[in-house]
């Protein structure tokens, strides 16, 4: 009698492994139902060889048990080979080596051993090689049994092989995993040849499979947990594989531009079956044209589709997609909300070569392309300037620090109660080798997104402490000199210390400073910054609130703040030519007034704007109108040209 408590341990360990990837949602994707496939044929096979051991387990049999015998004998022999057959295609596609094998002739030549070892178990009941039952002798093993052992044990020896080679591109306890299958399959087949009456195989391509589960297939990491799409985590696995291979492939980066919007207007589930029931139709659609590719889904709203086949016209078969996916949201395309899509085709290896760059094209795309265009290449975003710039931000930005390659121009500021020039603000210009002026506007977001911006910022803070103490503000009849600050400055515990050092290494007064903070600096407002600005303020520093009417404006925490002015941006002057928008300024400058700050309106370049502000009651105009940001030899000779008080300029 044969021991079959291993293959009926087998059983539930099968069954839990099916539950649990349907329950962790490992179910989308070519691997993931291979595996599938894998683990139900086993299942079956564990079974069939179970019931076929129990109906031959006591002979002499019974008739009924000698069919029961024979047809579960056959199953059993036909599904376990498969498993192995099926093992192969697995470790293809988990490894993202299946191109290799696409064509089919390849994969029929692959399965040739398989169909042998099927047709030597279809034909036994004519020839009685393989094994026989009898009522009187119960089950036989015939000679040509070793024959399946060795096919299918070369197929785990060609696995084998095929996995090591695959070493080199797979994490190392994925590897493990993989190949475990065929070290158990090794130590089981030999174990059982030395101890016939333990049927350990099913058992051990259990225990195989749930290292594979564990392991290989990771889905709370590689899934994401609302659309069930594999997740944007994945997809970089994925690239670092092609990379890896130097596999030729497309990606389509699909990025809905107004996914938060629609998320919040539909809500959150619904929003996640809308995109689940999109990615769905672009599956179907690649799945009729044949072609093996992988969907990824970066939230709020970006999707990739990698393409193993470089040359498929990807274009032409989305568009056609387009109605139907429309079809399927018809409910939620009726009530108007429509996600916008921006798509990018990334050639690789034409278009990027690394990692980085992929995944940097994929994030910038949709911001460099013009308004009413659905698609582009990579390749024509890379070639723009701005995209390189900001692409090598941080190396320029570095070079530029480590070479002081950065200057301070200053913009005067106007005092309509003067008809002088009152201040200036001092802006930073960067003049790159390669890229040439690169403006504020770019890097400054840039470097404080990437925690450079403190270096910057303590050049800034050096070099306007210099020009200060290098030129005579009062004789000039500049009252002060007005710095930007940032955020991540205003952070810093030690920038009262710092200023106290500057200070005193150009002899510079705090009346000679004005400090320009911005109103989403309060969102951040922590200790730090709080204890910061007290301690400026005690020293006599004054604070502008700069770029008022571009947040999310709020007077009360404005009033809270220390400050004497407040800059009023550019957008509210370009809005001046209507009676609404004329209205908006009135009243903001009112409300300054009010609250007794004085005012300052920025980005003034004609003269009917600076005549209603006149109007107004305004304190101060800085803009084109009066001049752009200006070198420092220039602006000092502005300034002295323009304050010279027997001339009246403007
Ligand atoms: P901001 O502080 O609001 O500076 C005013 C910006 O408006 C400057 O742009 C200035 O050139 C521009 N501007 C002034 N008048 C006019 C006008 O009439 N028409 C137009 N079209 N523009 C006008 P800029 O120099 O390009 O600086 C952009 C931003 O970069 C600044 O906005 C500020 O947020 C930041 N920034 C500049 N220098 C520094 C700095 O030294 N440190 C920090 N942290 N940020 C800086
Ligand atoms: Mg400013
Ligand atoms: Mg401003």
């Amino acid at each position: 009698m044969k021991i079959i408590y291993f293959d009926i341990c087998a059983v539930p360990i099968f069954l839990i492994i099916l539950i649990a990837t349907f329950i962790r949602k490992t179910i989308k994707g070519h691997a993931n139902q291979l595996f599938i496939l894998l683990v139900l044929i086993s299942l079956f096979a564990a079974v069939s060889d179970v019931i076929m051991e129990c109906s031959i387990a006591a002979p002499p049999l019974e008739e009924k048990q000698v069919i029961i015998g024979y047809i579960f004998g056959y199953l059993y022999f036909l599904t376990r080979n498969a498993t192995i057959l099926i093992y192969q295609f697995f470790l293809f596609a988990v490894t993202r080596t299946g191109m290799r094998v696409q064509e089919g002739w390849k994969k029929f030549l692959m399965s040739v051993p398989y169909i042998v070892v099927a047709l030597i178990i279809l034909l036994n009941p004519f020839t009685r090689n393989v094994f026989t039952i009898t009522t009187e002798n119960g089950y036989e093993r015939g000679p040509w049994i070793l024959l399946l052992y060795i096919i299918s044990m070369s197929y785990a020896v060609v696995g084998t092989v095929y996995i090591c080679a695959c070493k080199r591109f797979l994490e190392t306890n994925k590897w493990i995993a993989l190949i475990s299958m065929y070290v158990l399959a090794y130590i089981s087949v030999i174990f059982q040849f030395f101890y016939p009456r333990y049927l350990v195989e099913m058992f051990a391509t259990a225990i195989a499979f749930l290292l594979v589960v564990l392991i290989v297939l990771r889905p709370e990491e590689l899934t994401d947990p609302d659309s069930g799409l594999p997740s944007y985590k994945a997809y970089k696995l994925e690239i670092e594989k092609v990379i890896k291979m130097k596999q030729h492939v497309q990606i389509v980066v699909t990025r809905f531009t107004n996914a938060n919007e629609v998320r919040t207007y539909l809500g959150e589930e619904v929003y996640n079956n809308y995109i689940f029931k999109t990615s769905e139709e672009v599956r179907a659609m690649l799945k009729k044209h044949r072609i093996s590719y992988e969907l990824y889904y970066e939230r709020p709203g970006t999707t990739y589709v990698v393409i193993d086949d470089p040359t498929f016209d990807v274009i032409g078969t989305f568009m056609d997609t387009d109605n139907r996916i429309r079809e399927t949201n018809r409910e939620i395309e009726a009530s108007g909300v429509k996600l916008n899509p921006k798509i990018c085709i990334i050639q690789f290896p034409g278009d990027c070569r690394t990692l980085e760059e992929i995944i940097h094209v994929g994030h910038e795309f949709y911001g460099l392309m013009s308004r009413d265009q659905l698609v582009t290449q990579a390749s024509s975003i890379v070639g723009l300037r701005d995209y390189q710039i900001e692409s090598n931000i941080v190396g320029i930005l570095n070079k530029a620090i480590v070479e002081r390659k950065f200057e301070m121009y200053y913009q005067p500021i106007y005092d309509l109660k003067t008809g002088k020039f009152h201040s200036a603000e001092a802006l930073i210009r960067l003049n790159d080798k390669k890229y040439g002026f690169i403006s504020p506007g770019v890097f400054i977001p840039a470097a404080e997104g990437r925690g450079l911006i403190v270096p910057i910022g303590d050049f800034v803070l050096d070099d306007v402490y210099r020009f200060i103490s290098e030129n005579n503000l009062e004789e000039l009849g500049l009252s002060y000199i007005e710095i930007n600050l940032s955020v991540a400055q205003l952070l810093q515990k030690d920038l009262p210390q710092k200023i106290r050092n500057l200070e005193k290494k150009y002899g510079v007064n705090s009346s000679k400073v004005n400090l320009e903070i911005t109103e989403t600096m309060y969102d951040t407002i922590g200790d730090v910054m709080d204890q910061n600005l007290a301690e400026l303020y005690d020293r006599g520093y004054t604070f502008s609130l700069d770029d008022y009417g571009t947040g999310y404006s709020n007077i009360q925490r404005v009033a809270k703040l220390p400050l004497s002015i407040v800059k009023i941006d550019k957008s509210l002057v370009d809005n001046m030519g209507t009676l609404h928008g004329l209205s908006i300024m009135r009243n903001t400058v009112r409300m300054m007034k009010d609250i007794k700050l004085n005012i300052v309106v920025e980005g003034v370049e004609r003269e009917e704007q600076l005549n209603f502000l006149r109007a107004m009651g305004v304190d101060y105009i800085q803009g084109f109108y009066f001049s752009k940001p200006l070198p420092e030899a220039e602006f000092l000779q502005f300034i002295r040209e323009h304050n010279n008080d027997e001339k009246v300029t403007f």
